[in-house]
């Protein structure tokens, strides 16, 4: 199963904007020049190259590195080597993807496309490639993980984030997607054919992983679920300082389930109510907690006393099992109380899966089919009449993007040969 989203070994191919392909045809000629332009690129995105582990060569190229021109695929590409470790880095210009023959333009329409729900069959024939290459491209840049790029954008490791799993088939099995997301952007796109609490551990702790390397004292401080027992479970092993929190819109819409039997308008005056109380425990700034377990009391009275005793005891019952996760959510004022970013997520990502359902099978890249979907899904800019109109999430959230195209972008930031300058100490 293609589970992993790590590449197989070092790449240190880096993508650099020669602006004009003609820039570059003339660089062609003066491996000096070429490798200060080089350098000059790499000075302006504020990256660092990975240089082998023992290189104290300071994580930049110097204007003393060596290079070498080969051909590859009827185009001169060059290679600079660092003169301390002898890593070598391979420079591919803009536009040119490593390993494919489609151009970049043409990824470009198509990746759009899918972005947007599309087939992969219809967005290939819009391009005039095959949706097998279109996968392929996909599942390319997803070899990359989103903390890798999230990071070199700049963007913080989330403290709260909201963890839910997109309930999905491949062929005719149930699978579940495990996603985290903060904000407007998606730090975990998993994939998993099991619900059980160790295969949701094992999916999100990929995410955990990838966040210590990045910062050995990372540690989530809230979590928002819906409550299902194993991203419950999950989270609780992954992250045991966290304060775990229960959507309240989710109860919300749950409440006229636990009201068997009783008349829709009924049900939806109920569901007002409660939603009012929420409303209003939420609005206090002191004191929360205490008058959440006071108004849920009335609450359930009032139930019993509208539609009968036993409602008023189910009802009652559940608020028993799910009040602690309220709390949660009410006692900290940072605690995100809804998850509705995360719903808009998935909401996304659903469109792309349904388009994929041919290239759902069991021998599958899935886990990075998905990741290239949420690197998509982080990058791509909101269309001109949305809320947050030209800006992807990733600059929502405050990260730096290299360039101001999103495609180049994706490009430069799934670069394998390029590193992000260490974390600050704290955010
Ligand atoms: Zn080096």
């Amino acid at each position: 199963m293609g589970q992993s989203a790590k590449p197989t070994r070092q790449n240190r191919t880096i993508t650099v904007d020669f602006q004009e392909p003609s820039t570059y045809v003339q660089l062609m000629n003066d491996g000096k020049a070429f490798v200060e332009f080089v350098f000059a690129f790499l000075l302006s995105l504020g990256f660092q190259l990975t240089h082998k582990a023992t290189c104290t060569g300071g994580g930049c190229l110097t204007r003393h590195s060596h290079y070498a021109r080969v051909r590859l695929g009827g185009l001169t590409i060059w290679r600079i080597q660092c003169t301390t470790c002898k890593a070598v880095f391979t420079v591919l210009p803009h536009f040119v993807l490593r390993y494919r023959k489609m151009r970049p333009d043409v990824a470009r329409d198509a990746l759009i496309a899918t972005h947007g729900g599309l087939s992969l069959e219809l967005c290939a024939v819009i391009g005039h490639i095959s949706p097998m290459a279109l996968y392929r491209v996909i599942c390319a840049f997803g070899q990359h993980s989103l903390v890798t790029v999230l990071t070199r954008c700049g963007v913080p490791l989330p403290t709260y984030i909201l963890a839910d799993e997109k309930h999905s088939r491949c062929l005719t099995e149930r699978v579940y997607l495990l996603t985290m997301v903060r904000g407007r952007v998606l730090w975990h796109l998993g994939y998993s054919a099991s619900k059980s609490a160790a295969a949701f551990t094992k999916s999100y702790g990929a995410f955990q992983r990838a966040a210590l390397a990045h910062e050995p004292a990372y540690q989530v401080r809230g979590a928002l679920t819906d409550g299902f027992d194993s991203t419950v479970s999950s989270m609780r092993t992954l992250f045991p300082g966290a304060r775990l929190g229960y959507c309240l819109r989710h109860a919300l819409n749950k409440l006229p389930d636990k009201l068997i039997g009783v008349s829709a308008p009924v049900r939806q005056g109920l569901r007002a109510k409660f939603h009012a109380l929420l409303h209003r425990c939420r609005q206090r700034k002191s004191l929360r907690v205490v008058a959440l377990g006071q108004c849920l009391r009335h609450c359930a009275a009032h139930i019993a006393t509208t539609v009968g005793e036993a409602h008023g005891e189910r009802v009652w019952r559940w608020f028993q099992t799910k009040k602690a996760g309220w709390y949660t959510v009410l006692a900290d004022p940072q605690m995100p109380a809804s998850s509705t970013l995360l719903d808009q997520a998935h909401n996304a990502i659903d469109r792309k899966l349904f388009a994929m359902k041919g290239f759902h099978h069991p021998g599958g890249s899935q886990a990075a089919f998905l990741t290239g979907l949420a690197h998509l899904y982080n990058l791509i800019p909101y269309q001109r009449c949305a809320l947050n109109a030209g800006k992807c999430g990733v600059a929502v959230e405050g990260g730096r993007l290299p360039t101001s195209d999103w495609m180049l972008n994706l490009q430069i930031l799934t670069s394998g040969g390029y590193q992000c300058a260490p974390a600050p100490p704290h955010h």
